[in-house]
């Protein structure tokens, strides 16, 4: 009877994911990890594991321990939607527990490198920069600085696809073709405005042209809308979404944009068109009075951004 019930227990054990992290299973081969900081995207397959954002670094053993359950092979790929800690700050742990899929030491049947028995970390060139400026470890082992980087893994084309001033200067989406997910970062939140730091290069007007990238990459269900099918857009925070949620925070974000810009036209102080509220109407679902990222300081962003723009 005892040995039975320490089985059942550890059967328990095993099917629960660990402490307070969420695992969905979006698509047969992918999955997103919730509530490691960031959304975490991870797919898997007979190459081994990509890896989308690597969460807060207080909680990577947990979420390594998440994705040993999707699977026994190494992570192969680690990628980076921005430079934020709470999406690099497992990349040092998750690269250590990662192998290169092709050293070149294992090639010619040699000794492996150091190098090769940590996944490579990928980013957009910005990111390498914006980390170097704080003293944290797991810097991205591999940067881009033009618009797609594009590779081949488990079976399906994966687009690394880099937004210029957006939520910062080096925000990408991973898009996996065959899966059809997307992966946004920052650049979609659902849990507020988006953040637009405009010191490390965000910008509204890139923000924008973000979100309609976004619209423009997903599908929606149609024209059998009760199949509920369509591309998965997993925001860096919050639940996951359809293309028609990025359509509705795409106008959302696009309309407070317009007011502050026609209340700038009007000649409005920034004091002044804080007051005259332009995010109104959407305070409720998206605003906050206090915390890291207040409306105001949204409205601030924006303002800052536009002021930037040629008469
Ligand atoms: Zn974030």
């Amino acid at each position: 009877m005892r040995q039975l019930l320490t089985i059942l227990l550890a059967l328990q054990a095993a099917a629960a994911p660990p402490s307070g992290l969420e695992v969905l299973e979006v698509r047969p081969s992918f999955y997103v990890i919730a509530g490691a900081g960031a959304n975490i995207g991870v797919q898997v397959g007979e190459d081994g594991v990509v890896v989308v954002d690597a969460g807060s670094s207080a909680v990577s053993p947990d979420v390594l321990a998440a994705i040993r359950r999707l699977s026994p092979k190494p992570i192969r790929y680690v990628i980076d939607t921005g430079p934020d800690a709470d999406h690099v700050g497992g990349n040092e742990a998750f690269a250590k527990a990662g192998e290169k899929l092709f050293g070149g030491s294992f090639l010619g049947g040699g000794t492996p490198n150091a190098v090769d028995l940590l996944a490579p970390v990928l980013a957009a060139e910005g990111v390498l920069r914006h980390m170097k400026s704080s003293p944290a470890g797991g810097l991205p082992t591999e940067v881009f600085h033009y618009s797609r980087k594009a590779m081949y893994l488990n079976g399906e084309a994966i687009e690394v696809l880099h937004q210029p001033a957006a939520h910062t200067d080096s925000d990408v989406f991973a898009f996996f073709r065959r899966s059809d997910v997307v992966v946004a970062g920052d650049v979609l939140d659902t849990r507020q405005f988006p953040v637009i730091d405009v010191e490390r290069g965000g910008s509204i007007q890139g923000e924008i042209a973000a979100l309609n990238r976004l619209v423009e990459l997903a599908v929606p269900s149609v024209p059998v809308v009760t199949r509920e099918a369509g591309t998965v857009v997993v925001p860096g925070h919050g639940h996951l979404c359809d293309q028609y949620d990025v359509i509705d925070y795409r106008d959302m974000v696009t309309i407070v944009a317009d007011r502050v810009r026609d209340l700038m036209k009007a000649g409005r102080s920034i004091a002044e068109v804080k007051a005259a509220q332009p995010a109104k109407g959407y305070m409720g679902r998206y605003g906050n009075a206090g915390g890291a990222w207040t409306t105001d300081r949204f409205i601030e962003a924006v303002y800052r951004s536009l002021a930037k723009e040629k008469p």
